[in-house]
């Protein structure tokens, strides 16, 4: 169990952390769009660029070597973090959002024709909508969306509901980046599945606070990001059963990803390279290694225990605010609090914040079609990770406190 002298300790791992905005100290909370870097992460990158920086996959010569070496061990890392049966259903990407457009792609290319049906949910971000809505509009598909409740949590009866036989794949978020509703996924595989229908899961706020095992799980697909995973930019990671990737076409045509070519025929890689076209960010994946590492020593179910002590602090402090509303009560729910306060924009509310160094994010959270279900143009978002602190929801507190009776003076 992580204890609050725990994270004392653990902040030093972020140089980041110790940084000053406006001459007050940083107080991030902005989690949920990227992680700040623990210096283990940091030196990683310098030490590959200082001492083993070669291409991978395409030299004899030993610096070469070494870089391969470092790059496919750091694929065994994903694979044993997400537990999925083997190193070949783990393809390495620029980010969840590649990810999700190479499945978008690759899948309705070869699966669906018009008429046929994806199903997604009212709270999945930008990236888990708008992949799906170019191909359907491309090959005359039809986007379903699974509604929410009051709560903000999805309506499982609707969702069966929404399942015709013309519903190709269901692709949904694990937890919500603006409610941070905690979907259950299992439930939901299960059920697709016993329509023989295919699931792929936007893990991309869920990996970094919960334990997931696609095995376990036993979904098709899984996405995620590695720069909110406390890894760099650049850098993210596609899961998908063996079965399926095989059935893919590859997404991107270039180096790496062929067998043989000739000008009349290319005939394409094994798994996972066959959707790795061209140089793979190999500092990047050795880095994003490191993170996983260090998140797996720290334990995630630690990590959790505290985030999820952290998320009810700041929720029973937050609502002792007058006229401050919370969006997003689910039953199961992660560290992310979006709200507003009546009579503050929140644009105003987080451009007054950052003067007081607490950074929040506002806005429509790239979800604007949930924003128009909640009926409101954005929110104020906090969004915590497990090197956040108690003395950092009063800080932020006190300064919604202090914005509310300035607008109401
Ligand atoms: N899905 C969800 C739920 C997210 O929160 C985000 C990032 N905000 C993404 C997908 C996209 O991630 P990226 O921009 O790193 O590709």
């Amino acid at each position: 169990m992580l204890k609050p002298t725990d994270i004392d300790q653990l902040r030093g791992d972020f140089p980041i952390l110790t940084r000053e905005v406006y001459g007050k100290r940083l107080v991030y909370l902005d989690n949920a769009a990227t992680t700040q870097k623990p210096q283990c992460v940091i030196d990683k990158i310098v030490a590959m660029y200082t001492t083993m920086n070669a291409n991978v996959h395409r030299g004899v010569h030993f610096l070469s070597q070494e870089a391969t070496e470092e790059h496919e061990a750091s694929r065994k890392v994903v694979q044993q973090f997400v537990n999925a049966a083997t190193p070949n259903e783990i393809v390495f990407t620029r980010g969840a959002t590649e990810s999700i457009n190479l499945v978008a792609s690759s899948f309705c290319n070869t699966f669906c024709s018009e008429g046929d049906e994806i199903l997604i949910s009212a709270m999945e971000h930008h990236s888990n909508i708008v992949p799906w809505q170019m191909q359907a509009e491309r090959l005359g598909l039809q986007l379903r969306v699974v509604p929410i409740n009051e709560q903000g949590e999805l309506i499982l009866e609707e969702l069966e509901k929404l399942v015709t036989p013309r519903t190709r794949l269901i692709a949904i978020t694990h937890i919500s980046n603006v409610l941070g509703t905690v979907n259950p996924i299992e439930e939901i595989v299960a059920m697709a599945h016993r329509h023989d229908i295919p699931v792929l899961i936007d893990a991309a706020q869920s990996v970094q606070h919960t334990r997931v095992d696609v095995q376990a799980l036993d979904c098709d697909f899984l996405v995620f990001s590695s720069h909110k995973i406390y890894g760099p930019t650049g850098v993210g990671v596609l899961y998908g059963k063996e079965k399926w990737l095989n059935a893919l076409p590859p997404y991107q045509g270039g180096g790496e990803m062929i067998a043989s070519v000739s000008f009349e025929k290319t005939t394409y890689n094994s798994l996972p390279y066959k959707f790795e076209a061209g140089t793979p960010d190999y500092v990047g994946t050795a880095a994003l290694a490191t993170a996983l590492n260090y998140v797996t020593s720290l334990g995630l179910d630690n990590i959790g225990r505290y985030e999820q002590e952290l998320l009810q602090y700041a929720t029973d402090k937050l609502l002792s605010i007058p006229g401050l509303r919370i969006f997003g009560n689910a039953r199961q729910k992660s560290n992310v609090i979006s709200f507003l306060v009546e009579g503050v924009h929140p644009y105003d509310m987080g451009t007054l914040l950052d003067r007081m160094g607490i950074a929040v994010r506002t806005g429509h959270h790239c979800a604007e079609p949930l924003m128009r279900v909640l009926g409101i143009d954005g929110t104020v978002r906090a969004s915590f990770a497990f090197y956040n602190t108690p003395e950092e929801v009063d800080l932020l507190v006190e300064g919604i406190t202090r914005i509310v009776k300035m607008f109401r003076a």
